[in-house]
């Protein structure tokens, strides 16, 4: 069936035909009996894969819908937002344009969110929501997720945010026992799915909050959605699709096994940083913090980062250049998703080949 470029960028990633051809299933009506069984047998599983007993939202939308949605839900007083590179920064606008008090804390690219810089910004009482984002995909960086939430219990009165687009089914995160509130993810990324779906858990207390909070709007706010969550449904036509293809990868997910799955991601991320080193690149973001779902390569070489992607597409392949600033001073290879380790082998086969050519 795939006869475009081998994804290997941070999104959209590689995807089964198997899962592929079961987004072409014959649609059923949203207010129909079927499809209230189509949404349980995605919400079991779903709440198995994420660890949680808290509600799940299933949201026509990419993740950015739900960066939207999750503020909206959640900040009365003010937001801190924790930012280091381009993912976590737009979820800072997108607070700020969504009329709501927001401050930015910010590091280096490459650098991490520490769990002291957290505790520092949340002892001055200011704020009633932060956010975090897990694995920052525009620098390769993998924050210390359970080091933070430690800290959060201090802060019982804070609202827990984390975004983990590009590292949630591919990293173990357990929600309930982390307290995170609210974690949000699009599939097109760790759950190798075609994009314009995305979901995130909701916790009692948030959405406790939610009924407070004013100007919500319509389409993302989750006292609607729990009044169709409570019906095993979707407040207005879902991408009936992508549930169908959910359902089909999270069976495919289960036959794997979990920490299969996390392992596997491990495995694979130590793979690539060592063919990295071994070639004599560096690696971007500072040690102990590398993501496990995508690699991003420091172009010690100085080679011609363009000219290398390009040569990558000739052969069929495809890889992402720096982000924003890091644009020819990084390379970033993904292995997230339904890549497996001998499509690793692969990515590795030929760019060694083309290195040779550039
Ligand atoms: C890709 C990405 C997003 C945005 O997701 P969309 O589905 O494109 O809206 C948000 N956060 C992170 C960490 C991402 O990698």
């Amino acid at each position: 069936m795939q006869k475009k470029p081998k994804l290997y960028i941070p999104g959209p990633t590689h995807i089964q035909d198997e899962v592929l051809s079961s987004l072409s299933d014959y649609p059923i009506g949203h207010r129909s009996k079927e499809f209230s069984i189509l949404y349980e047998e995605i919400m079991k599983p779903l709440s198995e894969l994420l660890f949680t007993t808290n509600r799940i939202y299933l949201s026509t939308s990419s993740a950015t819908g739900l960066w939207e949605a999750a503020v909206r839900n959640s900040v009365k007083k003010k937001c801190v937002n924790f930012v280091c590179g381009a993912f976590s920064k737009k979820w800072h606008d997108i607070t700020k344009m969504s009329g709501l008090e927001a401050d930015m804390i910010s590091v280096d690219l490459g650098k991490p969110i520490t769990p002291e810089i957290v505790d520092d910004a949340l002892s001055s009482g200011k704020y009633d929501v932060m956010t975090y984002v897990h694995n920052e995909t525009s620098t390769g960086l993998m924050n210390p997720l359970e080091d933070v939430a430690e800290v959060m219990k201090k802060y019982p009165d804070v609202l827990f945010l984390v975004d983990a687009v590009s590292s949630l089914t591919s990293v173990k995160i357990e929600v309930d026992k982390l307290g995170i509130d609210l974690i949000l993810a699009s599939v097109q990324k760790g759950f190798s799915l075609p994009p314009g779906f995305s979901f995130c858990t909701v916790s009692d207390r948030l959405l406790e909050t939610s009924k407070k909070c004013k100007n919500k709007g319509y389409y993302f706010d989750f006292e609607v959605f729990e009044k169709y969550a409570l019906k095993s449904q979707t407040p207005s036509t879902p991408s009936i699709p992508h549930m169908y293809a959910m359902k089909t990868q999270l069976n495919k997910i289960f036959y794997e096994g979990l920490e299969n799955r996390f392992n596997r991601h491990k495995e694979m991320a130590k793979k690539m940083r060592a063919w990295a080193i071994d070639k004599g690149f560096g690696l971007f973001p500072e040690e102990g913090y590398y993501s496990e779902t995508l690699t991003c390569i420091k172009n010690d070489l100085n080679i011609d980062v363009n000219d290398f992607q390009k040569k990558l597409l000739e052969k069929g392949y495809m890889i992402s250049g720096g982000y924003g600033p890091l644009k020819g001073k990084n390379f970033r290879v993904s292995h997230m998703g339904d890549i497996h380790m001998e499509d690793v082998n692969e990515i590795i086969e030929v760019m060694d080949q083309t290195l040779e050519e550039i």
